[in-house]
């Protein structure tokens, strides 16, 4: 708490400076207490930068004369605990990155701003209005007895807009009311919802549900940890809809009735509202809040989310990636659904992994973590092999449930057959039309969205690329447009080519637009519906369009990843995988890992219900491991495998990789000053650590810029990391030249 004499303060700014500085306190310009943790308003430089509280010193190196005051603290309580400081303090050591970077994730932008609390006008019953009766009232006054009555029984503010809508009343018959005396008015805080109840799915019936013994051990298991109240990570191992979210649910219960916080990390956005409904249909006798947090919310939304959980009025928090920073008081677990989620990496700086930063989170809170899939990474499964995780493993579905039947279709010997479209073959076809006579739903799953992966002319051969990234820009149908899936260009498509100017430009390879118009030509009576990031830009589709499938309105639903993970609609009977080779033949050491996982998630969306599923694997490949291995649902054969081959080339999870990657406007500077960076590497000869590369990056150029990468293989991340990280801050590097460590790489990009 505020010191009783003026100290110093060491802040850690949000600004481009390493490390912290000091500040001294002048007791008469604060009127909001200041303790570690607390966002404060500094002078720096000429201007007011905000700063975070790290610690508090009797003294500084820094001259008295030369040290400057705090000038503000916006916040009666500190937006950082200590354990999220040392958190913060983790990623910026494990990740190479920067203090600004990271508590500019921590602290969302809307509390930096002066974004305010909504209000909202609310109605309540004065005692006049109790005790007046009714016959004081004209008898065809029947809209001011509707309100009078209606607020007497719930006696308790309701705010104006539900009580208009819901008694379908106007606002002059409240305002007569209130002249009477006989009704109140006054403004609250509200919480901007982010999930609308009117559109939530989960009135579905959710009997009650008994544990199989299975899930009775897991949870078990889990519970004894949090009894320890210390860290304890557990794998949850369980086959798609062996009732996982089970698991989940009863941990969460366990932990909320102790008075414990919960937080549970979905790798996409469009997960969210699935998990949000159930965990809300759940918790509603305990009268939980759950809070949704993203990165698709609003400054207004995410400052609301941030004061209800900071201030403990909400102990529930769902969401993607970033979530991981919400200061919710008395975190007792942390749940990572779909651990095995590349999703969970960012990409951007800080360029840390959710779940690894989930697990360190649940160390530093002495909580329990519990990382979940039907699919889990290597990583995590040679943890639990080597016993850092408990490994608690459910292989069976609910309800004794059938996995899905895997069929693998040869494209080689379907694509010769007559009657091929070029998309689909003519089995699959003929499956989804079965189903869709027999009123069944199917999923259709292709890792591209857009039309045509890419235009080009027939005359010369020229491939239209993007002029910001060095890919083929996607064809898309639906607005006639090129687009780069990288940077977001987009342009007119045209018949001529703007190399040899013949009008024979046309388009190459498949993706999710092509797939949907297929099967709308080859079915034409049938709801089909794509999902994919082109159809979601609009707020709050991702759930009208899921809600729909679930409701029986859509038959086949055509959709990139999204769709393929955690998705639990009962009357799917058939999952068609359109091109299984897409994530197969890429230069990745995880592309067959990547592909098992695709392969098994997307297949589990299948006979979730009462009638058994089928899965379709059309691929040029058949005889690929991880699709042989995905068919026969073996996963300990894929493991085993798996790991085989990593270990001999000694790729993670045997070694940390991480890339290093140099870009500039001007090539020849980026190549000189990467040759002189490898040359104080080799010199500096640092143990434990073998250098591959330079080479181009996959992606040569990005918006103007050449990129050349470093791949750095470790068995000692840390210590190498923040060797290379010192060397590179004494390195003199050109303005024009930017570089980054990606820790634990999951891009090859
Ligand atoms: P997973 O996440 O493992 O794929 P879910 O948790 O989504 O599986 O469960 C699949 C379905 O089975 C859900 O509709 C869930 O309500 C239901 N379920 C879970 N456990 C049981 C159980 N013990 N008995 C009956 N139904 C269950």
């Amino acid at each position: 708490m505020f010191p009783p004499s003026p100290k110093i303060v060491r802040i850690l700014p949000l600004a481009k400076i390493k490390g912290s500085l000091d500040y001294r306190i002048k007791t008469s310009v604060n009127k909001n207490p200041i303790s570690v943790g607390s966002l404060v308003k500094i002078p720096l430089h000429k201007k007011v930068e905000f700063g975070v509280v790290q610690s508090f010193h009797e003294k500084s190196n820094v001259k008295p004369e030369k040290l400057k005051n705090i000038l503000s603290s916006p916040y009666s309580h500190p937006v950082l605990s200590p354990s999220l400081i040392k958190l913060a303090d983790w990623i910026r050591t494990y990740y190479a990155s920067s203090w600004q970077s990271i508590l500019e994730r921590m602290i969302p932008p809307a509390l930096r701003k002066s974004t305010q609390s909504k209000q909202q006008t609310f109605v309540l019953i004065t005692k006049e209005g109790t005790n007046q009766c009714f016959d004081q009232l004209p008898k065809n006054a029947t809209q001011q007895k509707k309100i009078l009555k209606f607020l007497e029984k719930e006696s308790k503010p309701i705010a104006q807009t539900t009580l208009i809508k819901k008694l379908n009343v106007s606002s002059n018959t409240i305002n007569v009311l209130m002249q009477k005396g006989w009704l109140k008015k006054n403004n609250q805080v509200v919480q901007r919802k982010v999930y609308d109840d009117s559109l939530s799915d989960a009135e579905r019936i959710m009997g009650e549900i008994s544990l199989n013994k299975e899930q009775k051990n897991a949870i078990n298991s889990i519970k004894a940890s949090l009894k320890t109240e210390s860290f304890h990570t557990h794998l949850l191992h369980g086959v798609t809809g062996s009732g996982k979210t089970e698991v989940y649910l009863g941990s969460i219960e366990s932990v909320l009735k102790k008075g414990g916080g919960v937080l549970f990390l979905v790798p996409e956005v469009a997960l969210t509202p699935q998990t949000v409904d159930r965990l809300r249909t759940r918790l509603k006798g305990l009268q939980e809040e759950v809070v949704v947090w993203h990165s698709h919310l609003s400054a207004g939304e995410r400052h609301d989310a941030w004061l209800a959980v900071s201030k403990g009025e909400s102990r529930v928090v769902v969401g993607a990636r970033s979530a991981v920073f919400a200061p919710i008081p008395r975190l007792r677990l942390i749940i990572v659904d779909e651990e095995h989620e590349p999703a969970f990496k960012q990409e951007e700086n800080p360029r840390y992994h959710g779940r690894d930063v989930a697990v360190y989170r649940a160390f530093l809170e002495n909580a329990v973590c519990v990382l979940g899939s039907a699919t889990p990474s290597l990583e995590s499964l040679r943890n639990a092999n080597k016993n850092k995780y408990q490994y608690e493993k459910l292989t069976q579905r609910v309800d004794h449930r059938d996995l899905p039947r895997i069929q693998v279709l040869d494209l080689r010997r379907e694509s010769r057959k007559k009657g091929f479209g070029g998309l689909l073959s003519l089995p699959l076809e003929d499956k989804l039309r079965d189903r869709w006579q027999k009123k069944e739903q199917s999923i259709l799953f292709m890792n591209r969205r857009g039309y045509h992966a890419h235009y080009f002319c027939k005359n010369c051969g020229h491939i239209e690329m993007s002029p910001d990234a060095s890919i083929p820009l996607t064809y898309h149908r639906t607005d006639n447009t090129l687009r780069c899936h990288i940077t977001g260009f987009v342009k007119p498509a045209t018949k001529y080519c703007s190399k040899c100017e013949h009008g024979h430009m046309t388009g190459k390879g498949t993706g999710t637009q092509r797939i949907e118009e297929a099967v709308k030509r080859s079915i034409p009576k049938a709801k089909v519906v794509r999902m994919d990031a082109d159809t979601m830009v609009k707020k709050n589709k991702f759930r009208q369009i899921l809600q729909d499938f679930r409701l029986g309105k859509i038959d086949i639903l055509v959709g990139t990843q999204m769709i393929a993970k955690g998705l639990d609609f009962p009357n799917v009977t058939l999952v068609g995988i359109v091109d299984a080779d897409r994530s197969l033949h890429i230069p990745d050491f995880r592309a067959a890992e990547r592909t098992f996982q695709l392969i098994v998630q997307v297949s589990g969306r299948a006979g979730r219900g009462e009638r058994s599923g089928e899965v379709i694997i059309q691929t040029f490949t058949p005889h690929a491991e991880p699709i042989q291995y995905a068919r026969r649902g073996d996963f300990d054969g894929f493991f085993k495998y798996e790991l085989e081959r990593r270990e001999e080339f000694s790729y993670p999870p045997f070694r940390h990789v991480s890339r290093h990657i140099f870009r500039s406007r001007n090539e020849e500077k980026v190549c000189f000053y990467l040759d002189q960076w490898i040359k104080v590497l080799e010199e500096e000869n640092i143990i434990d650590l073998e250098i591959r590369g330079p080479a181009p990056a996959p992606i040569a150029v990005l918006r103007g810029e050449y990129r050349f990468q470093i791949w750095y293989f470790t068995p000692k991340i840390p210590k190498v990391i923040s060797k290379i990280q010192n060397l590179m801050n004494h390195f003199p590097l050109d303005r024009e030249v930017n570089q980054t460590i990606d820790v634990d790489a999951q891009s090859m990009n």
